[in-house]
């Protein structure tokens, strides 16, 4: 097929994908490389890309610890705990200790922060949250950083890594083309920073049919950080711990806001609450040092996101759904009532128009919330990701190969959902990742590591010829369909997402089987995804906008068997409320307290799977914490 090829060479950072991750990258490769060639590809345009596209009301991961709020260590602590356990903490460490800088920068770019009228500190939602007027997050964040670029390539679906044809396991660059014209486009450069974002839509969606595409996460976050890192065969960690979120029902509007700022509750139908109830049995199952109760929950530890949702999934298994959200007490503040709906007019519109449309008025009636599928990505309460070197000031040996981000292969780095086992970075802690990667990478380039890098002119044109198929397949078969979009030849990529989404929900654990998965489904799934991945060889794209939902497709499907890969391997149910293993229904610290570490040979497409010893590096007394709860008790018994 005949096509543009466009060469940008000579690159020394690479930055595929610019959401939070890949603009603080940008942003801090120009601090540390000044004479530096940094590129930029993105698949849309960086101005409104990645996960805060449509704004944020907070900014989830602040320490304030220049006044005196919290140390980085509460805030591992605090992740630790959130995760039942499983953190990388030299990595979360690294992200604490740097973000709140990485906050202030971003007042200083002209993002809005609220403040509190009593102190002048920021606003705080929660313990770690501030609050902002966060429409515009990321076009300020994205100005700063393609100021930074030397180029910015916006529209380009990055499909995969180009790799050294010199030096085995060292990256090279990447290819992709652009959605808009069709052209070829091949990025020689001594590092890569990855930047490409989580997954959602791998799992099937509740909101089908007319409302598909009304997802939690971004529905253009198609796992491709993980499918272009796992294509590169770099190692991966976590990546059976897919979270669930509560969320409002059907517009997905977030909830954290409305739990810590506005004081509201949940009930079940009766109006009575719930979680406490279901607190005993899955104390049994998790083991004390994960939830200690004696009938109810008695620390004043936030209770694990996972847990409180296994609360909520088994109250509406049990036939009282649905679980209701509170508001009518708080709403009859005229401020919170404002502050409730401005949340979402600032970053989830969709949930205010939804329920403008539905008459659903939260002043006069308790909306409904509910779980939703499974999401795999690694900046929210989970950590799924590459398996990156840490900093090496606080990394144990198993823990560092010499860059701090950098993958197992050489010169390929992460940054924000890329990078596994930092669950709670959030928008900044994302950003703060960013900076932190593209620091080690000009240390990497400074230190020769990159030079000598050969690329064949086979290796370009093979990948050309490869991400151009599609287009060739349809072209070769389009009169031969049958009827509709029926076609005996090939598949189109909304049929293959749909497949993919069916095996996903019912043999790895998705909404419809209620979470719940065992070793027969998961090696029924997996032998369902083989014949898949064959028959993926079939996908036709009638235009270049197919052409990027196939290879977003493709990058779904390697996380996808990755996630088949390591639920599989971890025989416990570590996080209830997000899975089950129906064969392991208990946390299992004697076998498990462990992290999970996987590679696909991309020659052979087999996996390997391997324990990694999980280091707590950070010891358990909160002081922080203990002084905060002094603090809040003291401002309520002023007020
Ligand atoms: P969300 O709005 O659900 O995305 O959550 C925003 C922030 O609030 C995240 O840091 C969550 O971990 C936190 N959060 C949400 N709900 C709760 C809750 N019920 N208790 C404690 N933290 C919460």
């Amino acid at each position: 097929m005949a096509y543009k090829t466009i060469i940008e060479d000579d690159i020394d950072i690479l930055v595929a994908g610019a959401g939070l991750g890949g603009t603080g990258a940008a942003w801090e490769a120009r601090f540390w490389g000044k004479d530096k060639k940094i590129v930029i590809a993105e698949k849309a345009n960086m101005d409104r890309s990645g996960a805060v596209a449509q704004g944020l009301y907070a900014i989830n991961c602040y320490m304030g610890t220049r006044w005196g709020e919290n140390n980085p260590e509460d805030h591992v602590r605090y992740a630790r705990m959130d995760l039942m356990g499983m953190v990388r903490e030299d990595l979360a460490f690294d992200m604490a200790r740097h973000v709140d800088s990485a906050v202030h920068q971003f007042e200083e770019w002209g993002l809005p922060i609220m403040k509190d009228p009593d102190t002048g500190n920021y606003m705080r939602e929660g313990r770690w949250q501030i609050m902002i007027h966060g429409e515009s997050y990321k076009p300020i964040v994205a100005e700063a950083a393609k100021k930074s670029a030397d180029k910015v390539f916006n529209r380009i679906c990055v499909t995969h890594l180009l790799m050294d044809d010199a030096q085995e396991d060292r990256v090279a660059g990447a290819v992709g083309f652009n959605v808009r014209t069709g052209d070829y486009h091949v990025f020689k450069s001594k590092t890569v920073i990855c930047g490409a974002g989580g997954a959602s839509n791998i799992f099937k969606p509740r909101s089908v049919g007319e409302g598909a595409g009304r997802v939690w996460y971004a529905p253009w976050s198609s796992g491709s950080a993980y499918g272009l890192m796992i294509g590169a065969g770099a190692k991966m960690t976590q990546m059976e711990n897919r979270i669930v979120l509560a969320r409002f029902k059907d517009g997905y509007g977030p909830v954290g806001a409305y739990f810590l700022h506005l004081k509201t509750y949940t009930q079940n139908c009766n109006g009575e609450e719930y979680e406490s109830k279901w607190f005993p049995e899955l104390s049994k199952m998790v083991g004390k040092a994960y939830l200690d109760t004696e009938g109810q929950h008695v620390s004043h530890k936030p209770i694990p996101t996972c847990l409180r949702n296994h609360a909520f999934i088994n109250e509406v298994a049990a036939g009282r759904g649905p679980i209701h959200m509170i508001t009518m007490h708080s709403f009859q503040d005229p401020h919170l009532e404002e502050v409730g709906w401005e949340n979402f007019l600032g970053m989830t519109v969709g949930q205010a128009v939804l329920w403008a449309a539905t008459d659903v008025d939260p002043k006069y009636e308790n909306p409904e919330l509910t779980t939703s599928e499974p999401y795999v990505m690694g900046s929210h309460a989970t950590g799924c990701g590459g398996w990156a070197s840490g900093p090496e000031d606080l990394s144990p040996p198993e823990y560092f190969w010499g860059y701090n981000r950098m993958m197992t292969v050489h010169g390929l780095f992460g940054a924000g959902d890329a990078v596994g086992g930092t669950p709670h970075a959030f928008s900044s802690g994302s950003f703060t990742e960013g900076r932190l990667a593209a620091k080690a990478a000009c240390k990497y380039i400074d230190d020769g590591k990159g030079d000598g890098i050969v690329v064949s002119d086979e290796q370009i044109r093979n990948r050309g010829e490869q991400i151009f198929h599609p287009m060739e397949h349809y072209k070769l078969y389009r009169n031969e369909i049958v009827a509709g979009d029926v076609n005996p030849h090939y598949i189109n990529p909304r049929q293959g997402l749909d497949r993919l989404q069916k095996c996903m929900d019912e043999y790895c654990g998705g909404v419809t089987v209620n979470y719940m998965t065992n070793e027969k489904l998961l090696n029924i799934g997996l032998k369902k995804m083989k014949i898949m991945e064959e028959d993926f060889e079939s996908l036709a794209a009638k235009d270049v906008h197919e052409l990027l939902r196939v290879w977003e497709l493709k990058h779904r499907f390697l996380t996808s068997e990755s996630v088949f890969q390591h639920t599989l391997f971890r025989k416990e149910t570590r996080w209830p409320g997000y899975y089950y293993r129906g064969d392991h229904m208990k946390l299992d610290d004697d076998n498990w307290h462990v992290l999970t570490v996987s590679r696909r040979d991309p020659k052979t497409g087999e996996y390997t799977m391997e324990k990694a010893p999980l280091y707590h590096l950070v010891g358990e007394k909160d002081e922080m914490e203990d002084k905060g709860l002094k603090d809040i008790k003291a401002k309520e018994a002023k007020k």
